[in-house]
């Protein structure tokens, strides 16, 4: 139904209200054209009679409100039309938030601040993407708040970060990456330091709301806050934690009605908590398919895009020109931890790491942290809590000379010398 194989692809004609959805196989591209009407990917519009690539393991619906036909071709896994789809729950839920917006504007008050939850693979990364690009959109300056350290949209994995919405999303490269803030977590879990990830989120809740303060936009623009599907003992109480730090006023809660009911019961009165259904689209990734999309993310951080490609130094550093840290010590027994210190003090304590052989292949986070203070307790305040400016990995380590060798998106030298550990690796095959 509604489908129609020709030379140049097949062609599908969409009623309104309905979505196309197709996934690409491995190895594969497909290129995606609208031919009539109107059409977007994930609340970004796509232009008539351009063609949109997407690469091997894609999982994308194109929805229109109004009806319209477009082509695909090259090799798709599944392809098919959907008529279920909860697009018009979203809208209305955007449509809310939009009307928040307005009020925050006449009372000169804040906008929305927004928190996306439930369980992986619900999607709520796409949520927020549609809920970000309809409200700038209308012009608004929404703030997209990242704190899925799995799967970050937004940078590298193993990071908390927060970015500022101009523009809507790129139908196939997503939001631009112009100056986000971002934070080192150093694992693709939570779980990894319950604690830091804690503390990350109240910084970037600090910071976000000091930005509100200079800025009328992005304060009535609001933020959407995507979370890690965690969503039981810690991770659970770190969402709580997550909705007080921002002080959130609605809660957007997928398929999980167990979920609603806690939050609920759990979150101040005054903040709404509203239960979506998941679209029948989202797809389940496997543990492969996460790590290889986390490896694709890391690729691009060094290697840019197909629009726009980078071109990635490698030179030597000294282990003598660096300080290499990482955050957490081994958690050990409450009763063995020395008078007077607490399992919290372990969790954020920055913890010296002599360079060997086993750095190879690890990710490691540049910070910003202000080195002019030299000494153990000169650095050591604020590392924790000071953006990144960039990442490195290490290609390799040779004790001997007391050297490593590393890939880095700028030339030497390193612009800091203080570099934090990632659990998270990448093994360069260029
Ligand atoms: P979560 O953030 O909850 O883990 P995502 O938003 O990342 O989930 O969605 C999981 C995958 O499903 C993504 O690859 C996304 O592109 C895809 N997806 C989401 N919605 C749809 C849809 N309606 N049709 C097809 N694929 C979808």
């Amino acid at each position: 139904e509604g489908v129609v194989a020709g030379g140049g692809g097949t062609r599908f004609d969409l009623e309104k209200e309905t979505e196309l959805r197709f996934e690409v196989e491995a190895g594969e591209k497909v290129q995606l054209e609208l031919l009539t009407g109107l059409a977007e990917v994930f609340g970004s519009e796509l232009n008539r009679n351009k063609k949109y690539t997407f690469g091997p393991g894609s999982k994308i619906a194109v929805f229109t409100w109004q009806g319209c036909s477009v082509s695909l071709s090259g090799k798709t896994e599944v392809a098919y039309i959907s008529k279920d789809t909860p697009m018009l729950l979203y809208l209305n839920a955007h449509t809310a938030l939009e009307q928040m917006r307005r009020q925050a504007e006449r009372d000169n008050e804040r906008g929305p601040r927004v928190m996306v939850v439930g369980p992986t693979d619900v999607g709520k990364s796409t949520v927020c993407r549609l809920l970000l690009n309809y409200a700038v959109r209308l012009g608004r300056r929404p703030t997209l708040v990242e704190l899925d350290v799995g799967q970050s949209g937004v940078s590298v994995p193993g990071t908390m970060s927060a970015l500022c919405i101009e523009r809507p999303a790129d139908v196939e490269e997503g939001y631009s990456v112009q100056a986000p803030l971002v934070y080192h977590f150093g694992s693709t879990t939570p779980g990894t330091n319950i604690k830091l990830y804690n503390k990350l989120t109240s910084c970037l809740a600090e910071v976000f709301s000091q930005r509100c303060e200079e800025n009328r936009k992005a304060s009535v623009g609001g933020c959407i806050i995507n979370t890690c599907g965690w969503v039981k003992g810690s991770g659970y109480q770190a969402l709580v934690h997550c909705a007080s730090a921002f002080q959130v006023d609605v809660v957007l809660v997928l398929d999980q009605e167990r979920l609603y009911n806690e939050l609920k019961r759990d979150l101040p009165h005054f903040v709404r908590v509203v239960l979506l259904p998941k679209s029948g689209g989202v797809v389940e990734r496997s543990k492969d398919c996460r790590r290889e999309s986390r490896d694709e993310k890391i690729r691009e951080y060094f290697y840019g895009f197909r629009s726009a490609l980078f071109f990635p130094h490698a030179f030597d550093v000294r282990f003598s020109d660096v300080r290499i840290y990482k955050i957490g010590a081994p958690s050990i027994p409450d009763s063995c931890l020395p008078l007077g210190m607490s399992q919290d003090d372990t969790q954020l304590k920055l913890v010296p790491v002599t360079p060997g052989r086993d750095l190879t292949h690890h990710v490691l986070s540049v910070s910003c942290a202000d080195e002019g203070e030299e000494g153990a307790g000169g650095v050591r305040r604020g590392v924790l809590e000071s953006p990144v400016c960039g990442f490195i990995v290490v290609t390799n380590v040779d004790t001997q000379a007391q050297v490593m060798t590393v890939l880095s998106p700028a030339p030497r030298p390193l612009p800091r010398h203080t570099l934090l550990i990632m659990d998270i690796r990448f093994i360069d095959l260029k």
